[in-house]
């Protein structure tokens, strides 16, 4: 792919990625509210349920998009972005403007949910 293109990716994946974190940032604040203003030690029982909370409400599938916003991103870095990782053959430009995160073509991804 065209290095001005994977910018471009690189760019909305970013954004994405900057939104949905926003998002947890935004529930993070939200829990710890309701355990007083003491930042809680990562060690401490609080900080575990409050990471449990965040994970229900932003569901899983939120993070589950972060996580592969973050792959999507270290394969602009390798220059693998685009291809399916499956058939190695190119991703449509199409799907990726839908999915910029996606690490599979189509037909391997209906072959992979079957
Ligand atoms: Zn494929």
């Amino acid at each position: 792919m065209e290095a001005e293109k994977t910018a471009r990716f690189a760019k909305t994946l970013l954004e994405l990625r900057k939104q949905l974190t926003g998002d947890y940032a935004r529930v993070v604040e939200e829990s710890s509210e309701e355990f007083g203003h003491d930042v809680p030690d990562v060690n401490d029982e609080a900080a575990r349920t409050i990471s449990r909370r965040i994970l229900l409400e932003i569901g899983d599938k939120n993070y589950n998009v972060i996580n592969e916003i973050d792959n999507a991103l270290e394969r602009i870095d390798d220059g693998g972005y685009g291809v399916c990782v499956e058939c190695e053959e190119d991703i449509p430009e199409p799907r990726l403007e839908l999915l910029p995160y996606t690490e599979h073509c189509v037909e391997c991804k209906e072959q992979l949910e079957e």
